[in-house]
């Protein structure tokens, strides 16, 4: 049986700083079993994860995180068992990337009617070939020394209300829902508690989320307080949804996220890996000792 699960991370192929390989071996250094990689609109480091995966005698589980435009805002979802290789999984990522490439140059020329020039060119390098994302402005602005963090750059310059701010047009939760089910995966809302949703608003969305057959709320997760996990884990239950626990790990120079160091989903939670058969994977840890 397998203990410490981490179904939400991040790679080079989104906005993580460790490469698919790298995160992997930094997860079952840290003592991760089953670790998700989870990139932003893209499964194109779940194969090299897989691989490192068998050499390190860790369970990856093939995962993406959808980006999705809810009632005029951004929410995430995670797919947990999903075919990297399905086309229409693909096709609808490959449309969140082409809106990506051109809301990143509207952040940038927004950016430089703000005073701060050159930033599309610096996020695009930061990226490194992978999508962009506002990640690699902040990580762009605190790097050219013109603010002290990344949060601070979020803050001023990168969320609703503030120049460089660009709203998202993602995917329905409908289509988000129907690539991961089609890709044969499960649906999970991320880090519910970080859209700052009135209790009534997120109950909207857990209702239209478990008409569309969505599978699991993210009860534990990195960006969640202790009192965030009861609330979350309530609202699974109300609503019947399974649990998922995920660190959303980015980068290791994040000292409050880090793999592997996740608490238990609290009293009366149905994991979301509870019909998961891993039993083939168990051998091959088993033979590595
Ligand atoms: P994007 O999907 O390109 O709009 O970027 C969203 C990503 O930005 C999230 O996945 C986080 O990694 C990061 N992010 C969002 N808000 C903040 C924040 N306040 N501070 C630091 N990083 C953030
Ligand atoms: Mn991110
Ligand atoms: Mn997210
Ligand atoms: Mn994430």
């Amino acid at each position: 049986m397998f203990c410490v699960y981490d179904l939400h991370s991040h790679s080079t192929a989104s906005d993580g700083t460790l490469s698919p390989r790298a995160l992997v071996q930094r997860a079952a250094e840290a003592g991760v079993e089953v670790l998700a990689l989870t990139d932003h609109d893209t499964t194109a480091g779940i194969d090299e994860a897989s691989e490192a995966a068998q050499s390190c005698g860790l369970v990856l589980i093939p995962g993406v995180e959808v980006s999705v435009s809810w009632n005029r805002q951004t929410v995430h979802l995670v797919g947990l068992n999903v075919d990297p290789h399905d086309p229409k999984l693909n096709d609808g990522l490959q449309r969140l990337r082409e809106f990506r490439e051109w809301r990143a140059v509207e952040i940038g020329s927004r950016l430089h009617k703000a005073g701060i020039s050159g930033a599309y060119e610096g996020a695009r390098a930061l990226a490194e070939g992978s999508l962009v994302s506002r990640t690699h402005f902040a990580r762009f602005l605190v790097r050219s020394g013109r603010v002290e963090d990344e949060r601070k750059v979020f803050k001023r310059f990168l969320v609703s209300g503030k120049p460089g701010h660009v709203p998202g047009e993602w995917a329905s939760l409908e289509e988000a829902v129907g690539w991961i089910h089609g890709a044969g995966g499960q649906a999970v809302i991320a880090h519910p508690a970080r859209y700052r949703m009135t209790r009534s608003k997120l109950r909207q969305l857990l209702k239209t989320f478990v008409a569309l057959q969505g599978d699991a709320l993210e009860v534990v997760s990195g960006s969640h307080s202790r009192d965030d996990y009861i609330n979350m884990a309530k609202h699974a239950k109300d609503f019947d949804l399974m649990a998922s626990a995920g660190s959303d790990f980015h980068c290791p120079e994040n000292p409050w996220i880090e793999l592997g160091r996740l608490p238990r989903l609290p009293e009366g939670c149905k994991p979301v890996w509870q019909n998961w058969n891993l039993t083939g994977q168990t051998e091959v840890r088993s033979q590595l000792g």
